[in-house]
């Protein structure tokens, strides 16, 4: 019997093209002897539209944008699953989501009322992970070591901005990264160098969420380990990241293609073990399930700092995650098996 899964993409957040990107990516990846493949598009505007099943590869992202199918209520996901002694559609979703609205916690929240498996991160773990402020304050607790870093409310800014500058400044100094609390993709991260960039930086940023991190700037090498797993997860080798602009925004990430990954990354077997001991400890901390992506900024004389987790790291054959994963000896369609398989796995442990 094939596996009915549910593809869950676009979404109402910045990354809905990223989104897309990997949507494309993991159909035409997908066995489709093994798996009847049930589209789910999410607009930007957050309507939820059911496509017809998939029987075969689809050429482009334009394919996928079905607004014109049947819209439905997020929560009609489930209607038939629990009829008696019939299997539902849906033997388990993957959410292919990043940022807010769906690598959040929110589209994981309606899954578990739901009572359908899902691939990747809980509710707990897809929201702490989401908002940087709480994960590097459970990350400090954790005892690993991070970069300095305050955060900002956007009502306390507008009604006394120089504060909130003046704060920084003291605290964290130039350079320094600004950036929305809760968004991925470097969408809204700016990195200021004096204080004309730092309110145009809290501008932007403030266009994205009612929360800003602002962060002390480092100089380091960006090295970064996926995790796969439950309760016993298995890193990656190790990845780095060379961009060839100023940092790994948006554009260096999506256009412009020349951002070099280096992987396995040259680092020595301390650095590499400290790291992952470093990510499964993240891992643990923020009580993850499935996947996620730990990025680090590893300095000259041997020091690592946790920047982030992503616990839905960006999932095209061309990212990070899959490509460590594929340097791991578990390509790409294998990958997407296990994660359906721990996706099943913690549902199980549930019931
Ligand atoms: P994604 O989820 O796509 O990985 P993100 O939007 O969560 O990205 P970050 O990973 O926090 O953003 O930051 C994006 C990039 O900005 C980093 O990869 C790095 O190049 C640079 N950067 C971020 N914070 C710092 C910092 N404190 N010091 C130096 N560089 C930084
Ligand atoms: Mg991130
Ligand atoms: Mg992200
Ligand atoms: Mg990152």
């Amino acid at each position: 019997m094939k596996t009915k899964l549910g593809l869950l993409y676009g979404g109402k957040s910045a990354e809905h093209s990223v989104s897309m990107q990997t949507a494309l990516a993991v159909i035409n990846a997908l066995d489709f002897e093994k798996f009847e493949i049930h589209p789910v598009y999410i607009t930007e505007q957050g309507q939820w539209v059911k496509g017809a099943l998939l029987n075969g590869p689809v050429e482009t992202v334009k394919q996928l944008e079905f607004s014109e199918g049947e819209s439905v209520a997020p929560t009609a996901l489930a209607p038939t699953l629990q009829t008696k002694g019939e299997k539902g559609s849906f033997d388990v979703i993957f959410p292919l989501l990043h940022g807010p609205n769906g690598e959040d916690g929110t589209v994981q929240g309606l899954l578990e009322l739901l009572n359908l498996p899902y691939v990747g991160n809980g509710v707990l773990s897809s929201s702490a992970g989401m908002d940087k402020v709480i994960m590097k304050n459970i990350f400090a607790q954790a005892g690993l070591s991070q970069v300095n870093y305050s955060w900002f409310i956007r009502s306390d800014w507008e009604r006394d901005s120089d504060t909130a500058y003046e704060t920084v400044e003291k605290k964290l100094g130039y350079p320094c990264f600004v950036k929305p609390a809760n968004l991925g993709s470097s969408v809204g991260i700016s990195k200021c160098r004096n204080r004309k960039e730092l309110e145009v930086a809290f501008q932007e940023a403030f266009q994205f969420d009612r929360k800003v991190i602002v962060e002390e700037g480092i100089t380091a090498r960006e090295v970064e380990i996926g995790v796969l797993g439950n309760d016993n997860p298995e890193c990656s080798v190790a990845g780095e990241i060379v961009p060839k602009v100023d940092f790994y925004d948006y554009k260096a990430k999506y256009e412009d293609g020349n951002t070099a990954l280096i992987i396995p990354a040259e680092i020595t077997e301390q650095e590499y073990a400290m790291l992952k001991e470093m990510a499964v400890k993240a891992f643990k901390a923020l009580d993850c399930s499935g996947l996620v992506r730990a990025d680090f900024f590893l300095t000259k004389d041997g020091k690592a700092y946790i920047n982030e987790v992503n616990t839905m790291p960006g999932f095209t054959p061309f990212s990070m995650f899959p490509l460590l994963w594929k340097h791991t000896d578990v390509d790409y369609p294998s990958l997407i098996e296990r994660l359906v398989n721990l996706a099943l796995e913690r549902h199980e442990e549930k019931q």
